[in-house]
């Protein structure tokens, strides 16, 4: 579909009231991105998982013509957390956060969804999905059809579809993929090359310092990162997230 969105409304809070509630009528989706405050090695700044959600929702929104809610910059870190910066939010908190943006979403008019988030640890996503699973349930059916529809997923859910071809099978948290990905969208805040190291973390222990097991914060070769690779992968997840957009239009 054409992009019908004013130039330079893509996100849903630069619309007017009148506007909101048009864009509503039109059945437009809208895309929630999720990011953390979370360690990303010496390299990276904190906001990684953040930036690169917004930077696809937008470009997603740019040739589409759905819309980009407002984004929640936080998230439940885990192996993370005791790095200086890392700002971790309880569970229950991030469920509730989803909760309540995707039923005022939904209030609104608006019951076609993608929360979309770049932190992809497994307790996090867990809350996202489950908010949205109370969401789907509570909003029933219309006519016959499930009224409320929301795909919830992770960037890297595309991203490493081209891990095979651009990095090492094991790369990983702020590894080549994400450091090449955030060259291509934010090289001004890339600050320096970083340190290829890896983490062998216990299997089943829960542990106070998860940090002693990757002191660097890196999983993986950041210094095999370049712009090229990032633009390829981003160009992949903006494909791959339209063809999301097109799915939840039909
Ligand atoms: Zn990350």
């Amino acid at each position: 579909m054409t992009n019908t969105n004013t130039p330079g409304h893509l996100w849903l809070d630069e619309l007017s009231t009148t506007e909101a509630a048009k864009a509503a009528i039109e059945g437009k989706v809208v895309i929630f991105p999720v990011g953390s405050v979370e360690e990303h090695g010496e390299h990276l700044p904190l906001c990684t998982d953040s930036i690169q959600p917004e930077y696809i929702a937008l470009e997603v929104a740019r040739k589409t013509g759905c819309l980009v809610a407002p984004p929640f910059r936080y998230g439940i870190i885990n192996a993370g957390r005791n790095f200086p910066g890392s700002l971790t939010i309880q569970f229950s908190t991030l469920f509730s956060v989803a909760k309540d943006i995707l039923s005022e979403l939904s209030r609104n008019g608006f019951n076609r969804i993608i929360i979309l988030s770049g932190h992809a640890g497994s307790s996090h996503m867990v809350a996202l999905r489950l908010a949205a699973q109370e969401v789907v349930y509570q909003n029933g059916e219309q006519n016959g059809k499930q009224r409320t529809r929301i795909m919830v997923l992770s960037d890297y859910d595309f991203a490493d579809e081209l891990t095979a071809e651009l990095a090492d099978p094991k790369d990983g948290h702020a590894g080549t993929i994400e450091t090449a990905r955030v060259m291509a969208i934010r090289p001004d805040l890339i600050k320096s090359k970083g340190i290829p190291s890896t983490y062998d973390m216990p299997r089943f222990e829960v542990v106070l310092h998860p940090e002693q097991y990757f002191p660097s914060g890196v999983h993986g070769d950041p210094t095999a990162a370049t712009t090229e690779k990032g633009q390829k992968i981003n160009a992949h997840i903006i494909a791959q997230v339209i063809k999301l957009v097109e799915e939840l239009e039909s």
